[in-house]
């Protein structure tokens, strides 16, 4: 056989050598579906173009921070502009001030936050604060959520409610997830034994509100209420993680439907990402002013960061969140994704395919399965090899989806209707390849 002449093979070769994988984050590598990655050299809009400069439709988006598409004009003045007034000063900035005002206008559960540079960081310090602030050691989380990387959280189920969890990472020694407990996620009768087994030790139940790391699964409104209602009773905060859902479901998040659907309801605490850098490392936890003033310099909480608030991150989400404030974005990026989600549906359906979807604002997912799943567990049951064939069907039709079944896709404001319906065409024919 003749070597590939393809330079994303050639990139990956010498990619291979100096970076893990070649990688820097493992869902890159395309392991779960095989082939070679794609090695982005630009894009614009709805587009990015590889190293051979084959053009693709977008549907990760860097996995959902660019609600607006790439290379948006608003965005990129700002950046600009903030780049040549300095890239970091390690002292305060009007421009935190700015950005803080805006996210807490956008979600009023949110009293005060501190800005961070990823998700990962601000879902630790989350964790921190909640145990800081209630004295207690115990953590609620579910199965299939991300929270990003701590320690604390890489773990999953032990073997009943009584024990705790298990790492999912080596390097994670056991006493470091000793206090975590991993419940089913939409399971209320599993949630009421663990706070009737656990409750006084809890400090802190976090959630996904759609669980967009296993691909799309919303949590139920009957879930969503006894989660407030037991961190309620038993003295434990409720902390969201919307650092996908955050402002990309809706523009003030998943917490204002929830909120909708039970009138009065917040979380305590509100971690968020993604949208909030428009693609610049930045991250945000918040919540009641008394329980973030337990936070240092004020508290004896300790958390700090040499990037945190960084003037030009803090442009560059400045000017996101300014851009998808204006009247009817939401509708018509919701529109755009309903669009996508009911031609995906359509086309499947056609080919005989067992299918389900569902979206949210600029955010949806789909199952090669009958029902969406709610769990888990059900999601686990999809088939894997079907996926993969369908990826590459898309891929080689300039459609780019995430690399996994269990990762959630993305619209932007930059998708046409001409843009949807080219993937729907494409999906029509890669349905084609899966029987
Ligand atoms: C992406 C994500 C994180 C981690 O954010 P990073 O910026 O990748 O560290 C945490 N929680 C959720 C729900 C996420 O989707």
């Amino acid at each position: 056989m003749k070597p590939s002449t393809d330079r994303n093979d050639a990139l990956m070769a010498r990619a291979r050598q100096v970076i893990p994988g070649g990688v820097n984050s493992p869902v890159r590598a395309f392991r779960a579906v095989g082939g070679t990655p794609r090695f982005i050299a630009r894009a614009q809009g709805a587009y990015m173009w590889d190293a051979e400069d084959r053009r693709y439709i977008d549907y990760i988006g860097s996995w959902g921070p660019m609600i607006l598409g790439h290379g948006h004009p608003a965005v990129l003045e700002a950046v600009a502009k903030a780049a040549a007034e300095g890239l970091s000063y390690g002292a305060p900035t009007e421009r935190e001030i700015e950005l803080a005002e805006e996210i807490l206008a956008l979600v009023p559960s949110m009293e005060m936050l501190r800005l961070v540079s990823s998700g990962t960081e601000a879902g630790m310090s989350a964790i921190r604060l909640a145990r800081g602030a209630t004295g207690r050691s115990r953590i609620v989380k579910f199965e299939g959520c991300y929270h990003g990387h701590a320690d604390a959280l890489l773990v999953k189920a032990g073997s009943g409610l009584a024990t705790f969890g298990n790492p999912t990472s080596a390097g994670v020694p056991p006493e470091v997830v000793q206090h975590t407990l991993v419940l089913e996620y939409n399971n209320v009768a599993q949630l009421e034994e663990a706070f009737a087994l656990h409750g006084p030790d809890i400090a802190g139940l976090i959630i996904e509100p759609i669980a967009g790391n296993m691909n799309f699964v919303r949590a139920s409104t009957a879930f969503v209420r006894r989660c407030r209602e037991l961190c309620s009773q038993h003295g434990a905060l409720l902390i969201y993680d919307e650092v996908m859902t955050g402002c990309r479901v809706a523009l003030g998040s998943a917490q204002s439907l929830h909120a909708r659907a039970l009138p009065g309801f917040e979380p305590d605490l509100t971690v968020m990402g993604k949208v909030i850098g428009g693609g610049m490392p930045l991250a945000a936890f918040g919540g009641k002013r008394a329980v973030m003033e337990q936070l240092a310099p004020l508290g004896p909480v300790y958390q700090a960061g040499t990037l945190s608030g960084n003037p030009v991150a803090t442009a560059c989400g400045l000017a996101t969140l300014r851009a998808l404030r204006q009247p009817g974005f939401f509708d018509a990026l919701s529109a755009r994704t309903r669009r996508l989600v009911d031609g995906l549906s359509a086309a499947a359906r056609a080919a005989g395919v067992p299918f389900s979807a569902d979206c949210e604002g600029g955010m949806f997912g789909f199952f090669l399965l009958p029902e969406l799943p709610q769990n888990y567990p059900q999601v686990m049951k999809s088939d894997g090899a079907r996926f993969n064939t369908l990826f590459h069907g898309l891929l080689a039709r300039g459609v780019y989806i995430a690399p996994a079944l269990y990762e959630a896709g993305f619209v932007s404001a930059a998708h046409s209707d001409e843009d949807i319906d080219a993937t729907v065409a494409a999906a029509a024919e890669a349905f084609r390849l899966l029987y």
